[in-house]
């Protein structure tokens, strides 16, 4: 990143959740935000991830850009394979996988003049299997592998790929299901050997850090923040 004193980042999804966490806590630190989101917000028109024309004409927008937040998400169902609509498959893996791609890739020239950082958002669901969750396990191990090929890619070009891969977090993501009966509270808990859910807070902040110094040496890495989950019992 360069010593410009204000730095400029593009926050998608940061409309709600962890990416509205990131967009707040970046502010708060002084930077310019801009929000791709498909909700759109006060400040910026809406954006779609999953439709390439879309990003496109919200890079052209911008300028340089200092770092990215691919924070855009949706879960989908929990029907296993067998019984998952192929729409939905589809669709799961052009937001979460592709819509990563088409803002790094929209973004490359702007991220290349600042020598910036991607931060992307895996989860401990492209590790750990779990059952009914394959559209959304596949989008996420590919958000892993995207990130080391993008490191790998532009690390010549002084830019830094990296990616959380976070545990269960208490977001309207989860929360909603929640609500509707499909998932129990308590039992996501104890899936943590912490025993609790994370805030979009502390993984908003472990995001931000990994973009800053003393984490300069650090590129291609897809970092667990998951309580313990996948560490088994
Ligand atoms: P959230 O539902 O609170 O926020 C997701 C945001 O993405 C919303 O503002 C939504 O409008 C936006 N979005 C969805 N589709 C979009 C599209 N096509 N274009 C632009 N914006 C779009 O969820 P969250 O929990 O904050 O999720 C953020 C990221 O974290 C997602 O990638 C999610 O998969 C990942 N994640 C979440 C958890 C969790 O437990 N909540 C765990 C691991 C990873």
């Amino acid at each position: 990143m360069t010593n410009d004193p204000i730095k400029t980042a593009v926050v998608t999804g940061g409309a709600s959740g962890i990416g509205q966490e990131c967009a707040r806590q970046l502010r708060e630190d002084g930077w310019r935000v801009a929000v791709w989101d498909r909700a759109g917000n006060g400040d910026d028109p809406a954006v779609d991830v999953a439709d390439y024309a879309s990003v496109a004409a919200a890079a052209r927008r911008l300028d340089g850009v200092d770092l990215l937040v691919n924070a855009a998400g949706i879960a989908g169902g929990r029907e296993p394979v067998a019984e998952k609509d192929p729409a939905e498959w589809a669709q799961v893996l052009a937001v979460n996988l592709t819509g990563t791609f088409h803002c790094a890739h929209a973004l490359y020239p702007h991220l290349k003049a600042r020598r910036g950082v991607v931060v992307n958002i895996a989860s401990v669901a492209g590790i750990t299997m779990m059952k009914g969750r394959a559209h959304y396990a596949v989008s996420k191990a590919g958000v892993a592998t995207l990130t080391r090929s993008l490191a790998n890619e532009w690390a010549a070009d002084g830019i830094r790929v990296l990616a959380v891969a976070p545990g269960y977090v208490k977001t309207q993501m989860i929360e909603r299901s929640i609500e509707a009966g499909e998932l129990d509270e308590g039992k996501l808990a104890a899936m943590h050997p912490l025993n609790r859910l994370a805030s979009p807070q502390e993984i908003a902040a472990a995001m931000i850090a990994l973009a800053k110094p003393p984490f300069l040496f650090m590129t291609g890495s897809v970092v667990l923040i998951d309580g313990g989950l996948t560490l088994g019992k």
